[in-house]
């Protein structure tokens, strides 16, 4: 994986990329063509694609493990905030950071996220029993959905159209300027599939998720800093052996600097930089804070489109008076491409590397929003697998892997 989860292609393991177990059709028989697994996960993409393990974890703060699943043509699942535990997991955005499950069905998926999806008090923000069950009983409150829970999911793949009466919302916003013709493509003929199954297909508006990519990288990095700061040699990590020369230099904060420099890698170094600037004094006001209250109107967008109220910010009896009819034009998942374009060249670390954040601008948001997102492969273009994306009300994960599984070819 990438170091401390910070990369999107793989580029900055500690020891050296993963590769991409897929190569483009017209390279085969030639020299040195390595394809990025996409990251950060990378590696437990490329694992499960090439069929060294079933199941594989990864940690998903802005995309990575739904970026690999694209890339390497397998599924990959970003779970709803707080509903698995991150004990164990090193962090990089406390406030995004999710425990990710890939493999290459939505059935394993399923079954692995079923036996780790459970309260854990050695996570502060793991979600509690009674949140989980308010969750639940809300999701199960809508008429239109109960149906698709009375059938197992195998059973419900051989009904004619299984999910008849769910709405799904195509943001228009995801027609970004950078998305490729075979993405497109994609996207179309998945709406296609789950409009045969039985969907009904609207367009909707998130007018503020062109935000995204800039807030993601304001507040991440933000996080980050503070986060990677106990990484100082003396509470964690490397220590620099390294001698001061002369007196002069032989006070603490050159022993930080040298271990601090010597022990991160420079991706990590160029974050926590960024990170420490956005949050200092003179600049916290232009970017920082407005980066948050950005993040809030983003997830008013996702609740203001979702038929599903927000578990976190409804109050019971009104939720239910809305669940029971449903509200105007609220839909039950969104569709949109994973990512804009299919595995890249592993070429060295180019220069500009802010190019490099533009692979995180579908995946994003569903971090910033809390809520759950699963790329399942949909489609090729030479030979180079293709990712689409669903995603969901927060908590309401059990139905995204519903409807993922009946997207799944
Ligand atoms: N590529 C994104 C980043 O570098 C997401 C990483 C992740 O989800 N861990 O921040």
């Amino acid at each position: 994986m990438d170091e401390f989860g910070m990369g999107s292609k793989n580029l900055y393991s500690k020891y050296g990329p993963a590769r991409n177990p897929f190569r483009p059709d017209d390279t085969v028989g030639t020299e040195n063509y390595d394809y990025s697994p996409g990251g950060s996960s990378g590696g437990s993409g490329a694992a499960v694609a090439a069929g060294m393990c079933r199941v594989a974890l990864g940690s998903d703060t802005g995309g990575s493990v739904r970026l690999p699943g694209a890339w390497c043509g397998i599924v990959g699942y970003k779970p709803t905030y707080g509903r698995i535990s991150r004990y164990g997991l090193v962090p990089y955005g406390s406030s995004l950071d999710t425990v990710g499950i890939m493999a290459r069905t939505v059935e394993d998926v399923h079954s692995t996220f079923k036996a780790i999806c459970i309260p854990d008090h050695r996570d502060m923000t793991c979600m509690s029993e009674s949140l989980r069950k308010r969750i639940n009983d809300m999701a199960k409150s809508r008429p239109w959905v109960n149906k698709l829970y009375e059938v197992s999911p195998g059973q419900s793949l051989k009904i004619k159209q299984p999910l008849k009466g769910m709405r799904i919302g195509i943001p228009r916003e995801c027609w970004v300027e950078e998305l490729s013709e075979p993405a497109l493509e994609s996207w179309k003929a998945g709406a296609r599939r789950l409009a045969d199954l039985g969907c009904e297909i609207v367009a909707v508006s998130l007018p503020h998720l062109p935000y995204s990519l800039p807030t993601y990288y304001t507040i991440a990095l933000a996080e980050a800093s503070s986060n990677l700061a106990r990484y100082d040699g003396i509470r964690y990590g490397w220590r620099s052996s390294e001698k001061p020369d002369d007196l002069h230099n032989c006070n603490a904060s050159n022993k930080y600097a040298n271990t601090r420099s010597e022990g991160f890698g420079i991706e990590v170094q160029r974050r926590i930089l960024l990170g420490t600037y956005v949050l200092s004094a003179q600049t916290c006001e232009q970017y920082y804070i407005p980066s948050q209250k950005i993040r809030r109107l983003i997830q008013q967008d996702f609740d203001s489109v979702f038929a599903l109220p927000n578990a976190l910010h409804a109050e019971s009896a009104s939720a239910k008076s809305r669940l029971l009819t449903r509200r105007p034009a609220g839909v039950d998942a969104l569709l949109f491409p994973t990512s804009t374009n299919t595995a890249r060249l592993l070429e060295s670390k180019g220069k500009n590397q802010a190019a490099g954040y533009v692979n995180d601008v579908m995946t994003v948001p569903a971090n910033l929003a809390g809520i759950p997102a699963i790329s399942v492969p949909a489609g090729e273009k030479n030979g180079m697998p293709l990712g689409l994306q669903l995603s969901a009300q927060y908590g309401d994960d059990e139905l995204l892997l519903q409807i993922a599984s009946h997207l799944q070819q």
